[in-house]
């Protein structure tokens, strides 16, 4: 018998974890959250009536394991988050972890004893939580909990180590990475796109090139605060306007590049004195720029150096530049990619490939063992909204495309499951 998706079993349990919400507040299920913690047993319990053995790791990550029958090949991982944004929706993350745990299920009903294990992950808290930070499960396993961030403390005074070790981790051992190349053989993860492009394409999966750095930049302009009505237009050092100027340049400079997945945004301003009758004397702003190559980043700030010296020069403010962060950009596994186009072709699905404009939990991964990334469409690209939608053909269709890359990664490792991926 050849392992099936069911769709309505992924109906189901998408169903279930969604009662899991702060009443009259859907979808709210906040990482830490009493809530959070109760959607997790719910989830633990449905692993074990698979027969998949669990386990909460040091940083708090939910790990349910089908057994391999070789277990030193190390482990097909596959996975996302429960946990949503407050006023969120019932599939971002959550679709990933269902469609994991219905490839568990297909393989385990169709009698089918892979080589490797499958191990299905539930992410701690990836969504920014009342510790501030995100992907936090997912950075304890690459080692990238640093001490400052576990001292870090929620609104309550709770310490996130505290937080990890009542979510059932172990802060003490979050000093060195938690899983290592001879424990995974790779790891996937499905997840809503996020975006309208594979909806208005009319493409079932995307299959995901990178994930895009993302580096952030606070940049000042100074000029001279004066009277409004009183300043001549021709005596004026107005910081707000040279900001504005910025901003378009900045907004025609990415739109130009026609790169994929380069974007920069200024998202953040404020203007002092901000007052109706002053001319702006400051104009504090946040630039924030992403890409699938660092060489790309890298070029971007170069031209914002020059952009800023030529409004100095132009408009008689001062320019200071000073670097936020800079996140590097994630590749995905060149061979992993293939082999997730194959697995949605032999189902007959429509493709592309996309880079990913958010950060992931795969990222973290990707630190650890090759990594891969699936997209499905949600309805007209809206996320973290209680609109959040994507219909349980759209997220059979991503598991599909998993249950078919996991046979075909078993299958080489000489596995009875070669070649038997549904079509
Ligand atoms: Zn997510």
């Amino acid at each position: 018998m050849s392992p099936r998706i069911d769709p309505e079993r992924i109906a189901r349990r998408i169903e279930a974890l969604s009662g899991f919400t702060e009443p009259g507040r859907p979808w709210t299920r906040t990482a830490f959250s009493p809530l959070y913690a109760d959607a997790r047993q719910w989830l633990q319990a449905e692993m074990r009536s698979l027969g998949l053995s669990t386990e909460i790791d040091a940083g708090g990550n939910l790990i349910g394991t089908l057994p391999g029958q070789r277990n030193e090949l190390g482990a097909l991982g596959l996975g996302s988050h429960i946990d949503t944004v407050p006023d969120g929706g019932r599939f971002d993350g959550i679709a990933g972890v269902i469609a994991a745990l219905e490839v568990a299920q297909a393989i385990k009903d169709a009698g089918l004893h892979l080589q490797h294990p499958l191990a299905i992950f539930d992410f701690l808290a990836e969504e920014p939580n009342r510790f501030g930070l995100s992907c936090v499960g997912s950075r304890a396993i690459a080692g990238e909990l640093s001490a400052e961030m576990l001292q870090v403390a929620s609104p309550e005074g709770e310490t996130l180590a505290e937080g990890i070790a009542r979510m059932g981790g172990d802060p003490r051992e979050l000093d060195r990475p938690l899983l290592s190349p001879a424990h995974m053989r790779a790891f996937m993860e499905l997840h809503i796109e996020q975006g309208i492009r594979l909806e208005s394409e009319q493409d079932d999966v995307g299959i995901v090139t990178g994930i895009v750095g993302i580096s952030r930049a606070e940049i000042t302009f100074s000029g001279r605060a004066d009277h409004s009505g009183t300043t001549p237009m021709n005596r004026r050092q107005d910081a707000l306007v040279a900001a504005a100027q910025f901003v378009a340049a900045v907004e025609e400079r990415a739109g130009k590049s026609g790169e994929d997945g380069h974007v920069a945004t200024v998202g953040k301003m404020q203007v002092f004195p901000n007052a109706a009758n002053a001319v702006p004397g400051r104009v504090v702003l946040t630039l924030e720029v992403r890409a699938l190559g660092m060489d790309t980043v890298n070029a971007f700030f170069a031209w914002v150096e020059s952009m800023v010296a030529k409004l100095e020069a132009e408009r008689g403010v001062r320019g200071s530049i000073v670097p936020l962060s800079s996140g590097a950009p994630v590749a995905m596994d060149e061979s992993l990619r293939l082999r997730l186009a194959k697995a949605a072709a032999d189902a007959g699905l429509a493709m592309q490939e996309m880079p990913s404009g958010g950060g992931h939990d795969t990222a973290f991964m990707a630190r650890i063992c090759p990594v891969g990334m699936i997209f499905i469409p949600c309805r007209e690209g809206r996320s973290h909204c209680p609109e959040e939608w994507s219909s349980t053909d759209q997220i059979a269709r991503g598991a599909r495309t998993l249950l078919n890359a996991v046979l075909a990664l078993d299958g080489e490792a000489g596995g009875s499951a070669a070649g038997r991926g549904e079509a």
